[in-house]
């Protein structure tokens, strides 16, 4: 009798003890798990608070996720813009400075500070780009000539790949079209980025070469292959990192924002495709993205 009279009352006191934790604010996100207050079923209710709790564990580590990504961002943009900031400053100083009145010297400091300008406009256009790709990204998903896009990018690039006499070309002679399916303008610039960066990491005299092969039943694959100075094997895996270089100051000299792999891996990802990268120190890099067929 006085086993049943502490059960019924540890019941009670129990029920007591929820009904308060019920009544609080805690679960005004959770009709489901309030509705139950009438109704206790203990098995089911601590199974639904340990699901409550770990999903709440997990949103709040989520946050901490994103305030320290944040943080660092917001650390890497002011790091990056600062020098070529203050660079351009002290150049414009100088000339305002009364002190120089050579004209030869003066025209030299003012281009000086226009490279530098021109380098922060390129750090805030690539940083633009991908604000808007990582704030989420809609696809315009059109059927299109893989291989006439690249035809386009090769004229947008040859002046640039001139300078450096890089021959761009296809690998294998092809006249025929290849159909895929993704958002024309943003794989262009992927393809725009790649060629970027084979002509700045590229050998004088060197060449890029591209080819569009069939990956699987469904897919083909963009390679762009260059043969450069290569990246050594240990700094593959932190490549399309945003502002991750190899060589910070080669890659400064070239007017690199840092950003440029980045972008890439955003925009392939976002088509649900793959970007890969294979290169040896010194001989050059072959850097490879997937398209679905158009069907
Ligand atoms: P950046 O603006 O510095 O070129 P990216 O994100 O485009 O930034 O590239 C990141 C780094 O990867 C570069 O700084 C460079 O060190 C390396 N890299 C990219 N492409 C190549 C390539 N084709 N050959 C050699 N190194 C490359």
């Amino acid at each position: 009798m006085s086993y049943f009279i502490y059960i019924f009352g540890m019941k009670k006191f129990i029920e007591l003890q929820l009904g308060r934790v019920y009544e609080s604010n805690l679960f005004d996100n959770e009709p489901s798990l309030k509705a139950d207050l009438e109704d206790v079923d203990f098995e089911n209710f601590i199974d639904r608070i340990r699901n409550f709790a770990e999903t709440k564990h997990s949103e709040i580590e989520q946050l901490h996720n994103r305030d320290d990504f944040r943080r660092d961002f917001i650390g890497d943009v002011s790091h990056e813009l600062k020098t070529p900031l203050f660079t351009a400053q002290g150049y414009l100083l100088t000339v305002l400075d009364d002190s120089l009145d050579d004209p030869l010297l003066q025209q030299k400091y003012l281009e000086r500070a226009n490279k530098s300008i021109e380098r922060l406009s390129y750090i805030v256009k690539d940083l633009d780009m991908i604000a808007k790709l990582e704030s989420g990204m809609k696809l315009d998903q059109t059927e299109f000539n893989i291989n006439a896009t690249i035809k386009d990018v090769f004229e947008i690039m040859e002046i640039r790949a001139n300078k450096k006499n890089i021959t761009l070309a296809f690998k294998e002679a092809n006249n025929y079209p290849i159909l895929v399916k993704a958002d024309k303008e943003k794989i262009e610039q992927v393809i725009i980025n790649l060629l970027s960066n084979s002509i700045k990491y590229g050998s004088v005299n060197g060449s890029t070469l591209i080819n569009v092969s069939t990956h699987s039943i469904h897919q083909v694959v963009v390679d762009v292959i260059d043969n450069g100075v290569g990246i050594d094997h240990k700094n593959l895996s932190r490549l399309f990192e945003r502002f991750y270089r190899v060589d910070k100051s080669r890659s400064r000299d070239q007017g690199g924002s840092g950003l440029g792999l980045a972008i890439v891996k955003h925009i392939v990802e976002a088509h649900e495709q793959e970007v890969f990268v294979h290169s040896q120190l010194g001989e050059g890099s072959t850097f490879s993205f997937t398209l679905n067929k158009a069907i």
